[in-house]
């Protein structure tokens, strides 16, 4: 069997690894080598399903061809240039983007906390240039997630992410997602901007409601405060349509987007409407690794593979494969499961236990899984995720719950426990 070799090349990996890298990320024990479409290789070539997408990342799956060939040949051409010289792609991208988002301008930054960081620097400095230092209060959620840096940070509303490194960021309330009385009292003259994630990703797949935002709207226009989506994890096709926003009819002034972007490369984006589009003043904001010329043309690519192969048409497609095997697990395990709620290629399914030894059995089976918020399974799968592999992911899943916790078939009809958000 090659496979001991390959077990001992993985042991050193994973030793190595727990030497040398600061351990921050509980991971798991496994080396994984390459990937091709939704399907990843360890190192002793074992294949996994890729139902989590590198966190929302791998929106075209592993080594997608036009990718690839796109890469290697802008890495041949130009990697990095000062951002203070110009070349064709950054431009072209912001130009579809926002295009596709109705937007005016962007700026392009490296990850997604560095583009929240952005989004925060032009709302305290619109804020003041408005109505002076005072107006600086940012209101944002609870349950919220907006990155690691420590604007971003300070945003998140979740006290695990910032409890250890206080004092944090001035000036920030937070309010419950869907609590418009609440949001009434937290935004007045002070704040310069709403921040939100149309739908709470790492929170555990949570929808903001119509009304909510469009009060968030409300709010924003009657005291002159800017309203901002983080769509970094539900934008970019991962619902259904190009954005989240789309859906509920509201328009942010600012828009965040990250993971997908960049095709895998770190690049994340700030748009903003054309009445921003002078704000930051020259000089006061920058990133020298942000929007390189290999990581615009990989965002244009990405882009145009996305229309090209009717992306959007197969997340339709996949998305309702999840919504019905996953009301079918709800159905049959009624005591485990607590919900099941999502859209196009962004679900969970939330259980009543904790959901790690799900991912731990999944990956010997050959899934890949997700867990946020300890009991909650996200899925985040590629968007060419083929309906027959939703299928068999989620029959692993079934399998695993099964032996896990139980699998008596349950009484209840099919869908009992569905709450799925299909607006
Ligand atoms: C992932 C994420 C971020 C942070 O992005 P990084 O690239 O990890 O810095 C911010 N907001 C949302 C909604 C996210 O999902």
């Amino acid at each position: 069997m090659a496979t001991l070799q390959a077990l001992d090349a993985a042991q050193e990996v994973l030793a190595r690894d727990e030497q040398y890298l600061i351990p921050v990320y509980a991971r798991y024990p496994v080396v994984m080598d390459r990937g091709e479409g939704c399907t990843l290789f360890d190192l002793a070539g074992k294949s996994y399903l890729d139902m989590m997408g590198g966190l929302g990342v791998n929106a075209l799956g592993h080594a997608h061809p036009r990718m690839v060939q796109t890469m290697v040949e802008q890495a041949g051409r130009l990697v990095h240039l000062s951002p203070q010289y110009s070349n064709p792609y950054p431009s072209l991208l912001a130009e579809r983007l926002c295009e596709l988002a109705g937007m005016h301008g962007a700026f392009f930054s490296t990850g997604g906390s560095e583009a929240v960081e952005g989004a925060l620097k032009l709302a305290r400095t619109v804020g003041r240039q408005v109505g002076g230092a005072q107006k600086h209060a940012i209101v944002a959620l609870k349950g919220s997630y907006h990155g690691r840096t420590f604007g971003s940070m300070g945003v998140t509303g979740q006290e695990k992410y910032s409890a250890d490194f206080g004092p944090g960021l001035p000036g920030v309330r937070f309010v419950e997602r869907n609590d418009v009385e609440a949001l009434r009292s937290a935004v007045g003259e002070d704040t310069c901007a709403i921040l939100l994630e149309p739908v709470l990703g790492e929170g555990g797949v949570l929808f903001c409601s119509v009304e909510f935002l469009s009060e968030a709207r409300r709010l924003a226009d009657a005291f002159g405060a800017l309203l901002i989506f983080d769509e970094i994890q539900c934008g970019l096709g991962r619902v259904g349509s190009w954005f989240a926003f789309e859906r509920v009819g509201v328009r942010p002034d600012m828009l965040i987007l990250g993971k997908p972007l960049g095709g895998g490369l770190p690049l994340s984006a700030l748009l903003v409407g054309e009445k921003l589009f002078h704000r930051y003043g020259l000089g006061k904001h920058g990133s020298t690794l942000g929007g390189t010329p290999l990581a615009c043309r990989l965002g244009l690519e990405f882009l145009a593979v996305m229309e090209e192969e009717r992306v959007l048409e197969n997340v339709a497609a996949a998305g309702e494969r999840m919504r019905l095997g996953l009301a079918q697990v709800a159905a049959r395990f009624p005591d485990l499961v607590v919900e099941v709620r999502g859209a196009g290629l962004m679900w969970a399914l939330e259980l009543r236990e904790p959901a790690r030894p799900v991912v731990e059995e999944g990956l010997r089976r050959g899934v890949l899984f997700n867990v946020v918020q300890g009991k909650v399974l996200r899925f985040l799968p590629p968007l060419i995720l083929a309906p027959d592999q939703v299928g068999r992911g989620l029959g692993v899943l079934e399998e695993v719950l099964g032996d896990l916790f139980g699998g008596a078939m349950s009484e209840h009809p099919v869908g009992a426990q569905m709450h799925a958000v299909a607006r």
